[in-house]
């Protein structure tokens, strides 16, 4: 019999549904096609939900999320739909701290052909993978912030606890990609260690970690330097790991070395539950229009089947992971079927049908 996995999938705002349909559509082919099942349990939530009904995330789908394998998650967010505080909703940040999704994902990939404004030399090719911590840090005071008319106040907050979490899964990961021949088997913590205590401290449970993985290499950088590096030597990086605000503006810096919002992926991962999304926004300035570029999207999937499949011990899930991936980015760099934001004119069905060709003849 084949193994099942239950997968909620919020389809989000804007562009959000626009971009989740030809994703489901892809995994639905791998999966009919493989040796497993996944059923996708569509659930509301999001801006245009509140907006009707005055809940952004029901605890409904909440409870559905939480008896899920997996989350899928599309852009969730529209500027004219605010709490009555002016903050955005974004039940993408509820279901983090809800779910101690510890560790934001972020892979940066720029391969031959890419579009990308590095100059990248001829030999080199740029893979790493960027941990951003999502509970905690500056985001920690987020909707309660201090405002009075001549202050404003937020609190950063590093614990022992997350930050133990977090470390253990930036070594975990260098471990697995070395095994898989991927990375040079190093990781890099970014802090601010020469002017806040807290960023002290957070080196210092690094430091900690680390000891206990003598055959990988464990370095430090201050966030400052890193955005330089990020844009003159990225090559040399393998796994970053760093606060939740350092890792929000790096992440952005890094989709912008892939070529763009629109081919970033993103993985939200706990203990017991993970949440996989575009790094992008719901883009209401092109929803609609059936233009949204998808790979972002398609390629969180893939992250997500290669989670499954490591959790799982099931390893046709993270070799259909790793086949999604390969498609989108032949897809990518073939440049036949690029959306605009990568300079080409193809719809978002176009580019979505790209991959599947390429999947069905790879
Ligand atoms: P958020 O604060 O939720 O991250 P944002 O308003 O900062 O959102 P996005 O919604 O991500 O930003 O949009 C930023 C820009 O990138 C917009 O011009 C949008 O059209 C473009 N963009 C984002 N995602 C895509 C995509 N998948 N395809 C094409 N363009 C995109």
């Amino acid at each position: 019999m084949k193994q099942h996995f239950d997968i909620a999938v919020f389809e989000g705002d804007g562009i959000g549904p626009e971009i989740m349909k030809p994703t489901l559509e892809t995994l639905a082919h791998l999966s009919d096609a493989g040796a497993y099942r996944l059923d996708f349990n569509v659930v509301p939530a999001g801006a245009a939900h509140h907006a009707q009904t005055g809940e952004s995330l029901p605890a409904a789908s909440m409870t559905t999320a939480r008896a899920s394998d997996a989350i899928l998650l599309s852009a969730m967010g529209l500027p004219t739909v605010r709490y009555d505080d002016g903050t955005e909703i974004s039940p993408q940040i509820d279901l983090r701290k809800a779910l101690t999704l510890f560790a934001g994902v972020r892979p940066v990939r720029v391969l031959p052909g890419q579009l990308t404004p590095l100059n990248m030399p001829d030999d080199k090719e740029v893979d790493f993978v960027l941990i951003r911590e999502s509970t905690e840090g500056l985001f920690h005071t987020q909707g309660r912030g201090e405002v009075t008319k001549d202050e404003a106040r937020e609190t950063l907050l590093i614990t022992r606890d997350i930050s133990e979490k977090l470390f253990r899964f930036a070594f975990g990961m260098a471990d697995d990609r070395k095994a898989q021949g991927r990375g040079k088997g190093r990781v890099t913590c970014v802090d601010k260690a020469n002017v806040f205590r807290a960023f002290a401290f957070f080196r210092e449970i690094f430091d900690a970690e680390a000891a206990k993985h003598p055959d990988l290499i464990a370095d430090h950088a201050y966030v400052d330097a890193t955005a330089l590096w990020f844009v003159l030597k990225p090559w040399e990086f393998d796994v970053l790991v760093t606060e939740n605000m350092f890792g929000d503006i790096l992440s952005d810096l890094g989709a912008g070395l892939m070529g763009g919002l629109g081919v970033a992926p993103s993985a939200d991962i706990g203990l017991d539950h993970a949440v996989f999304q575009p790094c992008h926004g719901s883009a209401p300035d092109i929803a609609g229009r059936g233009i949204a570029n998808p790979m972002a999207m398609i390629l969180s999937g893939a992250m997500m089947l290669d989670w499954l499949g490591l959790r799982h011990d099931a390893p046709a899930l993270v070799a259909d992971g790793i086949r999604l991936r390969e498609a989108v980015e032949t897809v990518i760099a073939r440049g036949g079927a690029l959306t605009a934001d990568l300079g080409g004119s193809a719809s978002t069905q176009d580019a979505a049908d790209a991959v599947m060709a390429h999947l069905e003849i790879a």
